[in-house]
């Protein structure tokens, strides 16, 4: 099957896949008013496919059937490629604001890169090789949407799982001729009432020289689809769950709350030709950097988050013109601060692309050191540009009526007293509860953790760079032009 339809996605996540949330078992998540909106984004994501003007960029003929397929399926043998991929990731991106992490890209970016060094899984303990080659071509050639779990459930993080005195952690419980079953809980699978299949993969980030390793039951990778038997997600409560005429008081939340849950397996069923590692702990910690899975992962955040951080810009630009607060000085601090951060973004890419190199595997990986620089900055960048806007919008933030005053009995006065210089009152109104759905709401709380941790814990990831980065050489110029100062003056 070629690119899906929107129609065709949203046939697909009519299935049995067991979502919990509030306490309910949902039937429909296409239908029911906490998911509907997200799954008519993402369905919408998978349309633009389609657009003829669009195509071209989003799109490539598959090696295999010939077909149109995603272009973030897309395995770079060259710079260019890299830079098409990166220009599909934006079209996709700036659609969303850059507020979905879970869009297909993400995980088809890194599944490429997993495939194109699928020679790292065939191990002494399991021939995984060809089963990630095939898993790429089978999520690319049927349109796919995928998500992943790659942490134990935050239990005990004193000890490795096996040390452990409960067996919450996933872990393998059964082995026969035909696969693996699999009892125990994951986290976070973001997005897990809209995938189609869910990728179960090692850490990627571990505390180095802390954790000891855990016994093989532990050690696992496989992807199944999202509607296995036994397979149950448990989703935090949703911030989309209102009445469809609130959603222009809450156009981020209504439409692009990808929905976060724990993945609980009870006993569930692996067939051998999906699993990719078994009973390999030594692997689970080198096969993200053996694979060099992270550039890509990386390269795919940077792109989006230059369309999510132009989109704080624009909007903080809309905000202070309204008022003319822009033609003050102190403001335009703030405003060249915010477009800092957007240029940042863009400048990371750039950058990336520029030393972009061909690697062991034959594809070629962004170059890692302005995704590391971006992925040690943006974070915090992010909540600064969340804050810019509640510096600059203050009050009028929690001023701001919903839209349905517009319309209701005061509506002569609303119109009178909340308009300003340079807005009408519907065009203000609608601007602030944007501003408040993109800084302030819990939406807009949920995305900036998302931004913390989603790459794995900064902690962890920030000192794993200081760790590779060659500080000793910098270290002895100090030394030297302390020496040469001594020679000198001393
Ligand atoms: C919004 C959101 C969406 C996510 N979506 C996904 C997803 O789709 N798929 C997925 O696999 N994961 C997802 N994650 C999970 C993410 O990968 C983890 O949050 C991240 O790896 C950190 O792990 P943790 O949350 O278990 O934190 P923990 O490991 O429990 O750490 C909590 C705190 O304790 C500190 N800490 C823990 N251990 C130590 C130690 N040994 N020494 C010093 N300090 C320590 C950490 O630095 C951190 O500050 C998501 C997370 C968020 C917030």
């Amino acid at each position: 099957m070629p690119i899906r339809t929107a129609a065709q996605y949203l046939d697909g996540l009519r299935d049995d896949r067991h979502i919990q949330i509030d306490g309910e078992r949902i039937t429909d998540v296409t239908a029911d008013r906490r998911f509907r909106l997200a799954a008519e984004t993402m369905a919408g994501l998978l349309a633009m496919q389609h657009d003829t003007k669009l195509a071209p960029q989003l799109t490539y003929t598959s090696p295999s059937s010939g077909d149109a397929v995603g272009m973030t399926h897309l395995q770079p043998k060259s710079k260019d490629d890299l830079v098409a991929r990166n220009d599909a990731i934006k079209i996709w991106m700036d659609e969303t604001c850059g507020m979905l992490g879970r869009s297909p890209d993400y995980k088809n970016v890194m599944w490429s890169a997993y495939a194109a060094a699928a020679n790292i899984f065939d191990r002494d303990s399991f021939k995984g090789a060809d089963n990630v080659r095939n898993y790429h071509e089978y999520v690319r050639e049927n349109d796919l949407v995928m998500t992943h779990v790659l942490v134990n459930p935050q239990v005990d993080r004193s000890k490795p799982a096996h040390l452990q005195e409960s067996d919450i952690t996933a872990h393998i419980t059964k082995e026969t001729d035909a696969g693996i079953v699999i009892n125990g809980a994951r986290m976070v699978a973001t997005l897990c009432a809209l995938a189609d299949e869910i990728v179960v993969m090692p850490a990627a980030v571990r505390w180095q020289g802390t954790e000891t390793i855990d016994t093989t039951d532990y050690s696992f990778g496989f992807a199944i689809p999202t509607a296995t038997p036994g397979l149950k997600f448990v989703c935090r409560p949703s911030f989309a769950d209102m009445h469809s005429s609130q959603v222009l008081d809450y156009p981020f939340s209504a439409r692009y709350d990808e929905s976060d849950g724990l993945a609980i397996f009870e006993d569930v069923f692996v067939p051998w030709e999906k699993v990719f590692i078994h009973r390999d702990p030594e692997f689970d910690g080198e096969v993200t950097a053996a694979g060099q899975i992270y550039p890509h992962m990386v390269m795919q955040s940077v792109v989006r988050a230059a369309s999510k951080a132009e989109f704080m810009m624009a909007l903080t630009f809309a905000l202070a013109r309204t008022t003319k607060i822009d033609q003050h000085n102190p403001v335009q601090l703030l405003l060249a601060e915010t477009m800092g951060i957007a240029e940042f973004c863009r400048t990371c890419r750039i950058a990336a692309e520029a030393e972009a190199f061909e690697t062991e595997h034959g594809i070629y990986s962004p170059g890692t050191r302005s995704l590391q620089v971006w992925q040690s900055m943006f974070w915090k960048m992010y909540v600064r540009q969340c804050e810019i806007i509640t510096t600059l919008g203050a009050g009028g933030l929690v001023a701001a009526p919903s839209m349905a005053e517009l319309a209701g009995e005061m509506k002569d006065s609303v119109e009178t007293y909340f308009q300003s210089v340079n807005a009408d009152a519907k065009s203000r109104t609608m601007l602030l509860r944007l501003a408040y759905d993109a800084a302030l709401s819990g939406f807009s709380g949920r995305q900036k953790l998302y931004e913390q941790y989603y790459l794995g814990d900064p902690n962890r990831t920030q000192s794993m760079w200081y760790r590779s980065y060659n500080v000793d050489d910098h270290i002895e110029r100090i030394w030297t032009m302390l020496d040469d100062l001594e020679k000198r003056y001393g």
